[in-house]
């Protein structure tokens, strides 16, 4: 597909934005044909691809020499999405499903997101997907299937070549490339793992204290919350276990105000705790949203 066939395809994709296509199509050719490499291709590659699709995420995913499975190589946008976990797994599991097709893949998600499953081969074999996450903005049954397809078909004749030649780069052959992919997204687990126990101890170091004033103490709950929320987690409620967001509350008898676990609990907004002090923080997962499910 030559660059203005391809310009075509994107004009059909619903957006709310004014995305110049023509200049996005440009900068994608412009970044395949470059010559960084694989693990510098694929953010530069997504970040343009999720302008042109109007998609709020987006990950390429490989599967390793010997593996059975695909893992995310690189990943923007899904912690952001208004969708529930449930939702996310499911998105994941159509990528686990559609990556072997010989054509892109359209599937619904809800009501306005659409999910895109472009299969990323090398010859006859599968090597991976490119999955997207766009915003259609309308009903599902407006979706236009084709226009996605189409598009997803044009960008992955410009990516899979690009993809191919950086992989075979000097002795290196894609088993080998995909091994080190492979190995990339371990070191992210393992860097995500540590993040969390380095919270955990700059938290667990906090306790007994209090920062003098009800506002002082409010800004250091509010800091905690921004800190954790970046990293999908809350706190553990010393009372009964739940994951819990911590507050500090105003309360007559105590003018630096109480500390508060606010979470949900059988369904309710509860408020365990009511400590002047800091309590033992430890961190956990955020649990899922809930209400959104997959339609
Ligand atoms: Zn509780």
């Amino acid at each position: 597909m030559n660059e203005a066939t391809l310009v075509e395809a994107f004009r059909g994709i619903p957006r709310r934005d004014s995305v110049r296509i023509g200049i996005q199509v440009g900068k994608l050719r412009k970044v395949c044909m470059g010559d960084q490499a694989l693990e510098a291709f694929f953010p530069e590659a997504l970040d343009i691809l999720l302008r042109l699709f109007h998609a709020p995420a987006g990950a390429f995913w490989f599967r390793p020499f010997n593996a059975t499975t695909l893992f995310p190589i690189s990943r923007v946008g899904f912690e952001q999405l208004s969708l529930s976990n449930s939702c996310l797994s499911a998105c994941e599991q159509m990528v686990r499903g559609a990556w072997q097709s010989l054509a892109p893949q359209v599937r619904p998600i809800d009501r306005s997101f659409v999910s895109l499953i472009g299969p990323i081969r090398d010859g006859s074999t599968s090597i991976g997907a490119l999955q997207l996450v766009a915003d259609s903005g309308g009903d599902k049954d407006q979706q236009p299937k084709l226009v996605y397809a189409r598009a997803m078909a044009g960008v992955l004749s410009l990516i899979q070549p690009a993809i191919h030649r950086r992989m075979q780069v000097g002795e290196t052959s894609i088993r080998e490339a995909t091994d080190r992919l492979a190995q990339l997204a371990d070191q992210l687990t393992g860097l995500q793992q540590s993040m969390r126990h380095a919270i955990d101890q700059t938290l667990g170091q906090l306790r007994g204290a209090s920062f003098g004033s009800l506002e002082a103490n409010q800004q250091f709950t509010r800091v905690i919350h921004e800190l954790l929320e970046t990293h999908g987690l809350r706190v553990v409620c010393p009372e009964c276990g739940a994951a819990a967001i911590l507050r500090c509350s105003k309360n007559p008898r105590t003018r630096d105000g109480v500390f508060v676990f606010d979470h949900s609990v059988a369904g309710r907004r509860t408020f365990h705790g009511g400590y002047t002090t800091l309590p033992v923080l430890q961190v956990v997962s955020k649990p899922p949203r809930r209400g959104k499910s997959l339609a």
